[in-house]
């Protein structure tokens, strides 16, 4: 294969790899960590078969019935995943009128395209956190089926379809009535039977996994410190877990975080503001955090005066400043590191640039965590968070042949991670610039 001749990213070259699914592929991994967390291997053989991992053998082993794909220059890891993307939106001026003029299609075009630029970047499953807009459901559910099946480049995609939210809370613009009677928020509930319709519902058409907002949201005027009640928690808690759904509780302030964990949410993301009884739960219930520290290092930037420069430069200024100081606070992140709490990786694509995942790692180490306690949040821990650990997360025997490769050592640099040279989803080859 020639440097930079074969990238498979075009519908074209994807057709091409897909009858790849059917035989037996033998990667020769130079440095191989197929368990994130332990120490990696040299000179190893991935035997994959029917995009599953087969086995995986001591020095390079040859087949004759085989594709042999040559990584021995490489870094071999399994592939990332992302519990926080939009992959129907970016942030911008102007979203606000978006809503009204861009239908399900016009989104599910975006997304394919932002899907692409993910699977890209070495993210081969992703969790869309939603918009709150019957539109996106709509097009994350089709985006997800096309890439499940290959039809469409791009990352697994585990889909919340719309957060559940109470009335006020849901965190979509506001708009006239009768425009909001079109427009207006889903999976909005109050009351816990309530509640339990809107996950019920949710499931029904289509959701993997459950996003609740048990705060309000860090771009309100007023702080909102917890939106459900603890019963409406409990109820939409229970009944994502009686239908076998995990659950994120999307919020900031410690009376919301700390009520979503006693209701039993399984992932805790944002909560910048814990308390000391926030960290006396999670470690009862082995709660997982994702923090995503990148969206606000490049919403922000690092000064008062780098907020103009920012990605949100053009929200008022009062939110800008108090989420800088969310910013030049100790992080939680920090804390959560170093009082042993499980990192699942979140970025918030859609907030920052598709395809700049990679960015949240950079962030992760300079917070506390090493590299390879850095590339853990991304594979063993997001796996956990997700319950899918038996499939993903690391390279064993019957796992997802979801691979990713790097020239350099991203256990130096961790930077490295920015410069994916393959990227395999499934036993399908989507980047292959060797
Ligand atoms: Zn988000």
């Amino acid at each position: 294969m020639n440097k930079g001749k074969l990238f498979l990213g075009s519908c074209f070259a994807l057709t091409l790899a897909l009858p790849a699914m059917a035989q037996t592929i033998v990667i020769h991994a130079g440095t191989l960590i197929a368990i994130p967390g332990t120490t990696p291997l040299v000179k190893q053989s991935i035997v994959i078969e029917d995009g599953k991992v087969l086995r995986i053998e001591n020095g390079y082993v040859r087949q004759d019935d085989s594709q042999t794909i040559d990584l021995s220059c490489c870094h071999v890891l399994p592939g990332f995943i992302d519990m926080h993307v939009h992959l129907t939106s970016k942030v911008a001026p102007g979203g606000k009128l978006r809503v009204v003029t861009e239908n399900s299609a016009d989104l599910a075009l975006r997304a394919a395209e932002y899907a692409k630029l993910t699977i890209e970047a070495g993210f081969t499953t992703v969790v869309d956190l939603g918009t709150g807009r019957r539109a996106h459901e709509k097009a994350i559910y089709a985006l997800r089926d096309a890439t499940r099946e290959h039809r469409l480049p791009g990352p697994r995609i585990v889909a919340v379809g719309s957060p559940i939210s109470p009335t006020g809370k849901s965190r979509t613009g506001l708009y006239r009535s009768e425009v909001e009677d079109v427009v207006g928020p889903q999976a909005v509930c109050n009351g816990a039977d309530d509640c339990r319709r809107a996950v019920r519902e949710q499931v029904k058409r289509g959701a993997d996994a459950i996003n609740f907002y048990n705060t309000g949201s860090l771009l309100d005027d007023y702080l909102v410190e917890q939106t459900f009640t603890d019963a409406e928690m409990l109820a939409i808690v229970e009944t994502a877990h009686s239908l076998g759904r995990k659950v994120i509780a999307d919020g900031h302030t410690a009376a919301g975080v700390n009520a979503a964990i006693r209701a039993g949410a399984d992932v805790l993301d944002t909560m910048p503001w814990p308390d000391k009884e926030t960290w006396r739960l999670i470690r009862k219930n082995k709660t997982f955090f994702s923090p995503h520290l990148y969206a606000f290092a490049v919403s922000l930037g690092d000064t008062e005066e780098s907020l103009r420069d920012g990605t949100t430069h053009w929200l008022p200024e009062p939110i800008l400043k108090r989420m800088l100081t969310v910013k030049q606070n100790t992080s939680s992140a920090q804390e959560a590191h170093q009082r042993g709490v499980r990192i699942a990786f979140g970025s918030d694509t859609g907030v920052i640039n598709h395809g700049d995942n990679a960015g949240e790692f950079e962030e992760l180490v300079k917070n506390g965590l090493s590299t390879m306690d850095a590339i853990t949040t991304a594979t063993v821990n997001a796996a956990s968070a997700l319950g899918m650990e038996q499939i993903i997360g690391s390279l064993k025997k019957g796992y997802a042949a979801d691979i990713v490769a790097f020239e350099n050592n991203p256990l130096q640099n961790i930077s490295e991670l920015r410069q994916v040279v393959f990227v395999m989803r499934d036993g399908v080859v989507y980047r292959n610039e060797l």
